[in-house]
């Protein structure tokens, strides 16, 4: 595939992993000999579809990523390492800030998402160039049910309308600096975002296309996720 604009990929590391139940970040915790942020970083540092890429981590772990991660694994496309926020939405924020392109496509993605592939950042950023945003999404395999505050079914929504929502979410840079400006003028009670796209449609009212991920683009979030992580990996490495 051809690229035809400048291409950044935010990838954000600055989450503390409270589900994990370590003491370790879980993007720090490894995945068959390296750390999950190591694969996280290097399906973009891979890609020739990526031009640059902005590493966003904790407050004090800066010098730690630069040494450990960038250094070590000579990831030469980061160029900026961030200082994130205590929501994911102002880390994603302080990124954004750091983008010097007023033009191009931006690539979203969770530090703690080890396990995407070219193939998905190739149909995103189709998309992303086509629709202006997209989001890598899967239907869901389950029936999914809305609880009532007392954990009994409410509601069964129509399971052929929902879909999981992964990472990268690929915008167009100028589309989702001008999203991310407005809800940071919000106070900060009145927002309630989970993720890149919700931003874009709810106040701007784009219209974000679902792009096929992978069942296997998993988030890693709590212990179980590990093991999962590590079979993907070692089959990925046999495929080459
Ligand atoms: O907490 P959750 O699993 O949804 O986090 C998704 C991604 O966002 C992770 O890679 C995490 O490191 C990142 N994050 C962040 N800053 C925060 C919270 C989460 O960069 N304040």
């Amino acid at each position: 595939m051809m690229k035809r604009q400048h291409t950044v990929a935010i990838v954000l590391a600055a989450g503390q992993g409270k589900r994990m139940g370590t003491k370790i970040q879980k993007q720090y915790l490894e995945i068959a000999g390296r750390p999950v942020l190591f694969y996280s970083l290097a399906v973009f540092q891979n890609s020739p579809l990526i031009d640059e890429i902005i590493l966003v981590t904790g407050e004090g772990q800066e010098e730690y990523c630069k040494k450990e991660i960038v250094e070590k694994y000579s990831f030469t496309k980061v160029g900026k390492i961030v200082t994130g926020g205590k929501e994911r939405y102002e880390s994603v924020y302080h990124a954004l800030c750091a983008v010097e392109r007023t033009e191009g496509i931006v690539f979203i993605h969770d530090g703690a998402r080890p396990l995407a592939e070219e193939e998905i950042l190739e149909r995103t950023l189709r998309d992303a160039e086509k629709y202006h945003a997209c989001v890598a999404a899967m239907p869901v395999k389950d029936t999914i049910k809305i609880a009532d505050g007392e954990d009994f079914a409410k509601a069964t929504p129509d399971r052929r309308s929902l879909w999981m929502i992964q990472t990268p979410q690929v915008f167009e840079i100028p589309l989702i600096k001008e999203a991310y400006t407005r809800l940071m003028q919000r106070p900060e009670e009145e927002i309630q975002v989970t993720d890149d796209a919700m931003v874009a449609e709810q106040i701007l009212g784009t219209r974000v296309k679902l792009t096929e991920g992978s069942y296997r683009n998993i988030k890693i979030t709590t212990p179980d996720d590990l093991p999962v992580a590590e079979l993907y990996v070692k089959q990925m490495r046999e495929k080459r």
